[in-house]
């Protein structure tokens, strides 16, 4: 039996999820089609006295879109918490401070567990009336201009069910099904390195700061999360990642603690560590005939400037601002209507993976000499109030 569509969403992470919440009002019958059971998608959910060792930084600018789709004022504050200062550090020898004040915003980011985001996106969506939820379900082919569904593009199901829509989004993640099946190229560079994460209570005030420590073994990231506690993002070589994992609880806060020159104590850890393998993913194109790609289908990036589902999230506002200007009539699956979320969307996200790959292995490269040079760009960068303000500025989403 044929279904028909206006949308159809392959994929309900964060980034799928956040495009649909976002065409609530929109004249569109959307189908969300999740590999998963509910319960066990990416971001499962976490029993509330618990803590998800997935916890994101989010800029200004997600933030701002959250609360314009209605997700935000619902987002319990008691597990949100700001960041007003941030530290970056050089080994020991150059640093560099950014300020909420100094950047003219009110927080530089807000930390808070992915699965608080998605509990509320889930909670939107069941109250959404244009919305159809297949879940578990699994595509198994896509044809962009099928000759029997009349030119709009057709998906099968693992239960052989097709289904037809004007346009297909891939928000499938970095493996994108989709983007395989539509044949959009993707350049796959794996860092050979993995984010391990947990999170840990500390025995002193963070007050509001992030810390960055850019080290001999790699990557550490501390955020703080409400009630004096942090969550860790050490992006480190395989070797040194597995080390971490097999510790105790017990040594991994104190070896995390050390890292980070116990500048808050005594860590006790909270979450057992987990790890994440790394990769950066280019997409040259990241639209097909009656194809669209957003989120980490569309872009990998390293986590080190925090911006993978900041990008997802801008690639939801976009599609969704565009697909709500469509005139009657208009052909929201068209090449040259997609091309210009394509055209929205190719600058940041340029700017972005190019900035992260540099920081990534310049920092982490190890030839003479290149430690110093880099402490002393950190040193004079701090010395530039102009220029901080424009980098914490432009990470918040808000040039
Ligand atoms: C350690 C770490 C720290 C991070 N920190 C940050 C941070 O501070 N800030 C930030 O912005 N980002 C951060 N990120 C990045 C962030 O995790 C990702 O960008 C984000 O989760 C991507 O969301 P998504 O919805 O695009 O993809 P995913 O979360 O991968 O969701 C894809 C969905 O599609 C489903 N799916 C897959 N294949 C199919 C299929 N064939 N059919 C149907 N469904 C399918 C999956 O089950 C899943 O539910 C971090 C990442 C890591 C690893």
């Amino acid at each position: 039996m044929q279904k028909n569509f206006d949308l159809i969403i392959v994929g309900c992470g964060l980034a799928g999820a956040s495009l649909a919440v976002a065409l609530r009002d929109a004249p569109l019958a959307l189908l969300l089609v999740e590999s998963l059971p509910p319960a066990h998608g990416s971001v499962p959910p976490v029993a509330a006295d618990a803590w998800d060792a997935r916890v994101y930084a989010i800029s200004p600018a997600n933030s701002a879109f959250l609360a314009e789709i209605g997700v935000w004022p619902h987002l319990a504050g008691e597990r949100m918490n700001r960041v007003r200062f941030m530290e970056v550090w050089e080994r020991e020898r150059g640093h560099m401070t950014f300020t909420a004040p100094d950047a003219e915003l009110p927080e530089l980011a807000w930390i808070l567990e992915a699965s608080l985001m998605m509990n509320e996106l889930r909670e939107h969506l069941k109250r959404q009336a244009n919305v159809t939820f297949f879940s578990p379900a699994r595509p198994t082919a896509f044809c962009a201009d099928s000759q029997d569904a009349d030119g709009l593009a057709t998906l099968t199901l693992q239960d052989e069910q097709t289904l037809c829509a004007r346009l297909i989004v891939g928000a499938d993640g970095q493996n994108s099904w989709t983007r395989q099946q539509a044949g959009l190229a993707a350049l796959d560079t794996p860092y050979n390195a993995k984010a391990v994460v947990a999170n840990f209570m500390c025995e002193k005030p963070h007050h509001d700061t992030a810390w960055q420590w850019f080290r001999e073994d790699g990557i550490l990231a501390w955020l703080p999360l409400p009630g004096e506690r942090l969550s860790m993002v050490w992006s480190a070589e395989d070797a040194k990642a597995e080390a971490l994992l097999a510790l105790s609880p017990d040594e991994l806060a104190e070896t995390v603690a050390a890292a980070g020159g116990n500048i808050l104590g005594r860590l006790t850890t909270l979450t057992p560590a987990m790890a994440f393998p790394l990769h950066s993913i280019r997409v040259p194109a990241t639209v097909a005939p009656r194809l669209a790609l957003i989120g980490d289908a569309a872009h990998g990036i390293h986590p080190l400037t925090g911006h993978g589902i900041n990008l997802g999230f801008q690639d939801a506002k976009a599609l969704a601002t565009l697909l709500r200007q469509a005139v009657p009539g208009q052909d929201i699956g068209a090449l040259a209507f997609l091309q210009r979320y394509q055209r929205v969307r190719r600058e940041e996200i340029v700017v972005l993976q190019h900035a992260t790959d540099f920081l990534a292995h310049c920092f982490t490269a190890r030839l003479p000499g290149l430690s110093a040079l880099r402490a002393l760009g950190l040193d004079l960068t701090h010395r530039l109030p102009a220029l901080k303000k424009l980098l914490a500025r432009y990470a918040a989403g808000m040039l």
